[in-house]
């Protein structure tokens, strides 16, 4: 099934995904958490759950809805770099023998329709479409095979990338290049994984202003979703409702000739199969 958190009068609350509206499944069912994290901590049983009250509940239109990101405050944005071969390639990068890892600090997340903002300090935003996995049940030293029970879902992703804070600056840091607020668009829903099934066969695609910019499938990560979580499970405790990046294919805007970066008014969108669309405006932050 597809969840979604929206912004009611009363805070972010978590909803089941209709053709005909969102469901609020806290208002639905008084047993069912208000929020995503509560509900993905639940586990299958409280997915079900969620699944009924979908069906059950009174939809509120997508017109009088404001989505926010499926999971807005996860405690940790963890992420991927050099994961496609032929992108680490254009990156100039070698193909790396362990995953290349940095992270986003949860202020950078934001949801469909969310303005990316440009910030004045940097003249190189980049984009990376994304496959996002969400974890479910949290744990530590997980094995490769019992990964995807981990798994809650899956939504698209957008690793927003200023490459002149990114490259260059002293010890090599990637994380301030990543992190700027807004760099973390994520959405517009979590889809359940047992809809999803296999995440390691997706068709992923980045679109700027109808332009298609990346197009590739996720059987070409060189790590795999269960090899991801089971090697970052080693080092922290995955928990409830945190975020994992996987990386993005080749075709980003710095490797190109001429270069492409994002500027006002464009219109960013990830589409993953299964998945939906992403779309952000992009806007230039105003101080
Ligand atoms: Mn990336």
């Amino acid at each position: 099934m597809k969840l979604a958190t929206y912004q009611s009068e009363s805070g972010p609350r978590a909803a089941g995904v209709r053709d005909d509206g969102f469901v609020d499944l806290n208002a639905t069912d008084a047993d069912l958490p208000r929020s995503m994290k509560g509900l993905l901590g639940l586990g299958t049983e409280g997915i079900a759950r969620a699944a009924a009250a979908t069906q059950q509940g009174e939809p509120i239109s997508p017109d009088n809805v404001r989505l926010l990101a499926p999971v807005p405050q996860p405690q940790k944005v963890i992420c991927i770099g050099l994961n496609y071969a032929d992108h680490a390639k254009e990156s100039g990068s070698p193909i790396p023998d362990e995953p290349v890892v940095f992270n986003k600090f949860p202020t950078a997340i934001r949801g469909q329709g969310d303005p990316i903002e440009l910030p004045g300090v940097s003249d190189q935003v980049d984009y990376e479409a994304e496959l996002v996995v969400i974890i479910g049940t949290g744990g530590r030293d997980i094995s490769e095979e019992n990964a995807l029970s981990h798994v809650a879902g899956y939504t698209c992703g957008h690793d927003v990338s200023a490459r002149d804070w990114q490259k260059g600056k002293p010890g090599g840091q990637w994380l301030l290049g990543k992190t700027f607020d807004s760099f973390a668009p994520i959405g517009p829903h979590l889809v359940t994984a047992d809809e999803v099934g296999d995440p390691g066969n997706l068709n992923i695609r980045f679109r700027l202003n109808g332009e298609t910019l990346q197009d590739s499938n996720t059987r070409q990560l060189i790590f795999s979703v269960p090899k991801l979580i089971s090697y970052l499970s080693t080092v922290c405790t995955l928990t409830t409702g945190d975020v994992l990046f996987t990386g993005t294919p080749p075709g980003v805007g710095a490797a190109r000739d001429p270069q492409i970066f994002l500027k006002p008014g464009d219109i960013a969108e990830v589409e993953i199969e299964k998945l939906g669309l992403l779309s952000n405006p992009v806007i230039s932050r105003s101080v």
